[in-house]
């Protein structure tokens, strides 16, 4: 078995362990790789361990690695996006984690539109207010799922949030259960086009906090295919 084989079971094996710890059933999360450091060897071998989800920031990576795997596995976007680039991808990624304004948002309508496609997203929201770099606002998470529901293209499954580097991950515990709190509270009102299917937390340093605390899609980079290229 290669180290990709042991790294990724290992990680299936922790999200498990920390599902029966808070008593959740592991599959209600959904483990995506994030392949954005390495190359197709390693994709391909992560696919072979039963991997089937890969995560990409870059647009340029994404379209090279979704035209070779696409038939064998999803992508999804999950950096930040310029709105200019939309157009590349729409239609490709099964799900973008990162749409943090209303300009994307609504781009990303025009663009689904003109191919007649629904795109899939998620609303990537500052929650700790220390990661302000990316991420919307509540204000503006707010106005931008009131604005798709006058959309036709694009349907809002979740949120997502980047938790600030900490040593200790205990120490930004509270990020995660804020934004699951967010999810079950809008989850709870009927929007039309947006139902509160995933939250996208947690990375390879804290993904087992974000999945006590109720994440759906865990982002896993490094702890996967880290010492193998
Ligand atoms: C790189 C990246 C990850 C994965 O980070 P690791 O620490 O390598 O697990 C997750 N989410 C986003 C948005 C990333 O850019």
């Amino acid at each position: 078995m290669s180290g990709i084989c042991e790294n990724y079971k290992a990680i299936m094996q922790r999200i498990e362990a920390a599902c029966e710890r808070s008593g959740r059933n592991p599959s209600e999360v959904k483990l995506v790789a994030v392949s954005k450091t390495v190359g197709n060897d390693e994709i391909n071998e992560a696919i072979k361990c039963g991997c089937t989800t890969f995560g990409e920031n870059r647009v340029q990576d994404f379209l090279e690695k979704y035209d070779k795997f696409r038939n064998r596995a999803e992508f999804h976007m999950i950096g930040h996006l310029q709105t200019n680039k939309v157009r590349k991808i729409v239609g490709k990624a099964k799900l973008i984690h990162s749409v943090d304004s209303m300009r994307l948002l609504e781009e990303i309508e025009h663009r689904a539109g003109l191919l007649g496609v629904v795109q899939d997203i998620l609303i990537q929201v500052d929650v700790s207010g220390e990661e302000s770099k990316f991420g919307a606002s509540y204000e503006d998470m707010t106005a931008m799922l009131k604005a798709n529901e006058d959309n036709s293209h694009v349907r809002i499954k979740g949120l997502m949030t980047m938790a600030p580097f900490a040593d200790d991950p205990e120490d930004i515990r509270w990020v995660f259960k804020k934004l699951h709190d967010v999810s079950v509270d809008i989850g709870s009102k009927t929007i039309y086009n947006t139902s509160m299917e995933y939250t996208s937390m947690g990375m390879t340093n804290d993904f087992e906090i974000a999945v006590e605390e109720g994440a759906g899609i865990v982002r896993v980079g490094s702890g996967i295919f880290r010492n193998t290229h």
